[in-house]
């Protein structure tokens, strides 16, 4: 009989989910190093939960890059219906196995002027996802992911079932814990500064000596001008994931050197491309 673990295989094998992984509700209560206050942890959300699932989506850079833009802004909706629905047709296939499990919500908040009064969800899916040893924070708030930096979109599902019951292969989980451990010790971001230094508001403190949690960004600041951009119909903000220079998706589309990100100095033929299409995509479909 198929597992959960190899829906979940297949569904990555057919690209329809990349990214997923599995943690131990108990790895909350131990983990001291990205500390997380326990009113956030999973058994503060469902308290029968033994094993997060963590399932996520890239975000695609080319479109990224046009931020803000009522192209970006629709992709991130897409992205969140996508992980949305496939939340609840997971956890609707486990509660028919009699595993009982619930959806959390992909972003946990009903409008920005929450977000500016209170700047967090119920629940952290980043912080399911370094449970799950898949990325490690970086400075502030991002998770960097080794594949696609802070590029990805993640939601989760909380289950009363263990990792065995749910197929999950033992070495697959003696590897993710070995995984996380790496990630610790080593890190990925390279502290280059460039999530602060492009920031539109300098939300995100430029001191690199101080990584998470020392540091955070200024979530309310933040929220505020998403807000402010959001009224004019375009996607909210984004240029902290899009200038981290961590994650081969910048192989892929050829997008290594950061540099093209300062749209005041116009130095190549390419750059020069690259600005234009953006500010082309920019200047439909939104307000001014
Ligand atoms: S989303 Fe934009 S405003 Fe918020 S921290 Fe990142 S770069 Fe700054
Ligand atoms: S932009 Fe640089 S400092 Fe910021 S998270 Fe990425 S690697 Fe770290």
């Amino acid at each position: 009989m198929k597992t959960f673990y190899d829906l979940l295989s297949q569904k990555k094998k057919k690209n329809i989910l990349p990214i997923f992984g599995f943690a131990d509700a108990s790895d909350w209560g131990k983990e001291q190093k990205y500390p997380i206050h326990p009113d956030f942890y999973p058994t503060n959300v469902f308290p029968e939960t033994k094993t997060v699932i963590v399932i996520g989506i890239p975000v695609i850079l080319p479109i990224l890059e046009t931020t803000p833009s009522v192209y970006y802004n629709e992709h991130q909706n897409n992205l969140n219906a996508v992980l949305e629905n496939e939340m609840v047709m997971l956890s609707s296939f486990l509660n028919q196995q009699e595993f009982a499990s619930m959806p959390t919500a992909r972003g946990g908040y009903s409008e920005m002027s929450v977000l500016i009064e209170k700047p967090a969800a119920a629940f952290s899916h980043r912080h399911a996802a370094y449970h799950a040893g898949l990325g490690v924070f970086g400075r502030n708030n991002v998770f960097l992911t080794k594949k696609y930096g802070p590029r990805v979109r993640f939601a989760t599902i909380l289950t009363a079932a263990t990792q065995t019951e749910l197929g999950v292969p033992k070495k697959k989980q003696k590897k993710k814990a070995g995984q996380k451990k790496k990630f610790e010790k080593n890190g990925l971001c390279i502290n280059c500064m460039a999530c602060s230094r492009f920031c539109p508001i300098q939300a995100i403190n430029d001191d690199p000596e101080r990584m998470y949690p020392a540091v955070k960004t200024d979530k309310s600041r933040c929220a505020a001008y998403l807000d402010e951009l959001g009224k004019k119909g375009t996607s909210r903000c984004g240029v902290c994931i899009k200038v981290c220079p961590v994650g081969k998706d910048r192989i892929l589309f050829d997008r290594r050197n950061i540099g093209i990100y300062d749209e005041s100095k116009i130095n190549s033929k390419k750059k020069e491309q690259l600005v234009r299409s953006w500010n082309h995509v920019r200047a439909y479909g939104t307000k001014k």
